[in-house]
Order: C-alpha cells, then structure tokens, then sequence
C-alpha cells in the first residue's frame, strides 16, 4: 500500500480535479476570448493515460475526482473515461466521482452519467435571461442547457448552480435566481470572478462584484446563517432560514482557506499544477508517458505535491489586478 499524499504543510491532498479538454462549446466572456485557439490534440492526454493518472492518484490516497475542462461533456468518447472511474467507486478506494460542466451536453449525458457512479454534479448558470445567457458565453443557448438540468435531475443526479457574480450583469436576478433554485431543490453557488487570462477587452475589476456585498443583499430578504461546514476549497456556506436553502460562496480572491486546502488540478496536457494561484506546475505526461510501469510517475506526483504552496498570491486590495495569472480557467479547469 502507497504512502498517502501529505504535502510540507501536513496537509492531506485527497481532492483531484482534472481538466480532460481545452474546448469548449461556449465562449463565456470572463473565460475565453472569442478566437481561441486550441491545443494540438496530441498534446493531450488520451482516454487510456487520463485513466492511468487518476487511478495512480486514486491509489496515492485521492477520494475524490472531479472532471471539469474547458467543457468536459464535449471531449469525444468522455462516457468511456466516466466508465472507467467506476471501478474505483466500486472498489471503495474512491468516494465520489464528479463534474462540473455548462450544461449544454447533458440532455445526452445525464442518465449515463449517473449510471457510471456520478451522483452529483455542477452546472454553471449565471442567468435565466435568455438574452443575457447568449450575451455572456457568446455561443451558449440557455433553453438547451435548462433542458440538460431537467434530464440530470430526472436521472437522479443533485444539481448545484455555479453562478459567477458580474456587476451591471447578474445583480439583479440575486433574487430570481435563488427562488429559481428554491423551486427546482437546486444548491446554490456563487463565485466571485478571478483575473484569469487576458483582460482583452473586458477589464475583469468592472465585472467584479464582491460576494460579501452580495451576501449583504441576501440579507436584506432572508434570515442568513453561517454554517460551519468547509470542504477544503474556498466555499463557505449560508443557510436562508425562510427557505432552508443552502447558499454557497466562493471567493478564490481570499487567503483565508489555503490553510485547508486539499486539492491539486491536472490539466489535459498533464501539467499538475499544486496551486490554483501559482504558476508553478509539474510535468506528468513526460515520467507517465516514459515508462508503462507507473514508479516514475508517482515519483513525479510525490515531488510535485513537496513543492505545493502555502497559499496563493491574488491581490485585489490595491484596485488592480495583481497576482494576475496568465492562463486561463479553462485550461486549468477552474
Ligand atoms: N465548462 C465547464 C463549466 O463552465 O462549468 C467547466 C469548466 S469552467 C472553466 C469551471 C468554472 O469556472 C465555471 O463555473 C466558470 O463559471 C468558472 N470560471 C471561468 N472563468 C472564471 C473567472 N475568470 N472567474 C471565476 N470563475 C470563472
Ligand atoms: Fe466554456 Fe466553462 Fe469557460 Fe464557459 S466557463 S467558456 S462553459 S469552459
């Protein structure tokens, strides 16, 4: 049995997120540029090594695996990655099995989703205005997402709403959007926007909104009640007594939950990059590509997990964007 994943700062790293595409379907404003361009697809990691990385890192202690991308329902063939993971949940060695995904694939995916072992799932949505949902991913059709979460909760997969919170954009439906969930017995997530990629066109400190004011808002309609339970990530949670609902926050611009922090993320190319606000990054294509036996690879893991951080290097405080990272959300995966 494998010594379990314990980084210099004793914390245990039990939580992998892994980015298995740089596509996307969508072009959501505060993530991609409209002309993107994508990796070449040797670069990738194939469906066979994305499951020899995650199931070494399963063997190396990690319980929980969460899929994300660019958008991950996209890649061609990911049910058969999805059917893959199911050993481990079989086997007990892994306790969940997840995704976060826009939406758009899930009318087709939902029910073979949930019978490969995913019991939950994270669908962005930052608006029930269809004009407004066009306007921020560019591409996106809402009325075809709206239909992949009706598929994914009648297949019995629980839902939670990932909102991203845009000033001037989704300050108004604070309300809409919290009874919309209400309604549907979705959980509610909101993030605040990271200075990822290029700016461009858009200055991201315009778009941003800070989630205490929001909270603040929240308040003014319901009775709010912080709730103590953390994950390790940056989310905090409320409960609106009125409705027993739970609420999320994230706040990714904050150095209060580094300390906690359980997670690394593996990018399609197989870079593992130990901290969401760093740059440094480990190669694990090279050592798992080297050799079929995976010794190299999980000497390369265990030297990257040695160099994990303490805590990230964001700074909004001076009203400018330092910190800023040069890549983009959906190369890590968010
Ligand atoms: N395509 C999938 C989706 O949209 O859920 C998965 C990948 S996406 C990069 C993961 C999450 O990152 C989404 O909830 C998205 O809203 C969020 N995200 C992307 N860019 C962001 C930014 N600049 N600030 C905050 N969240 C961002
Ligand atoms: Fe695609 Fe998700 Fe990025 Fe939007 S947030 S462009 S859906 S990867």
């Amino acid at each position: 049995m494998d010594t379990p994943l314990i980084d210099p700062f004793q914390r245990a790293i039990s939580y992998l997120r892994v980015s298995v595409t740089d596509r996307c379907d969508f072009r959501c404003v505060y993530c991609m540029s409209e002309h993107m361009t994508f990796l070449p697809k040797k670069e990738l990691l194939s469906l066979e090594e994305l499951d020899r990385m995650c199931s070494t890192f399963i063997g190396l202690g990690v319980e929980k695996l969460r899929i994300t991308g660019g958008e991950p329902l996209v890649r061609r063939d990911i049910m058969t990655f999805f059917r893959s993971m199911t050993r481990h949940l079989d086997s007990g060695a892994l306790r969940e099995l997840t995704v976060t995904t826009n939406g758009s694939q899930l009318e087709r995916y939902a029910a073979d989703l949930y019978a490969a072992g995913v019991r939950r799932i994270n669908v962005s949505l930052d608006t029930l205005d269809e004009e407004k949902f066009a306007r921020v991913t560019r591409w996106g059709r809402l009325p075809q997402v709206l239909r992949g979460i009706d598929a994914a909760q009648a297949a019995g997969l629980r839902v939670k709403l990932n909102a991203v919170a845009l000033k001037g954009f989704n300050e108004d439906e604070l309300f809409s959007l919290t009874r919309w969930c209400a309604a549907r017995d979705c959980d509610l997530t909101w993030i605040e926007v990271m200075p990822m990629g290029d700016l461009g066109n858009e200055d991201r400190l315009d778009q941003y909104w800070s989630l205490k004011d929001l909270r603040a808002r929240l308040g003014e309609e319901y009775s709010v009640t912080d709730l103590a339970e953390r994950t390790g990530g940056p989310a905090r949670y409320v409960r609106l007594e009125e409705t027993g609902q739970k609420i999320g926050f994230i706040t990714p611009l904050t150095h209060n939950f580094c300390e906690s922090c359980n997670r690394v993320r593996l990018t399609c190319t197989g870079e593992l990059y130990m901290c969401l606000g760093q740059e440094d990054m480990a190669d694990l294509r090279a050592p798992l590509r080297a050799s079929n036996d995976d010794a190299l690879l999980k000497e390369a893991i265990r030297a990257a997990i040695a160099r994990k951080p303490k805590g990230h290097d964001f700074d909004y405080s001076r009203q400018k964007a330092d910190g800023q990272m040069s890549r983009h959300m959906s190369h890590t995966g968010g």
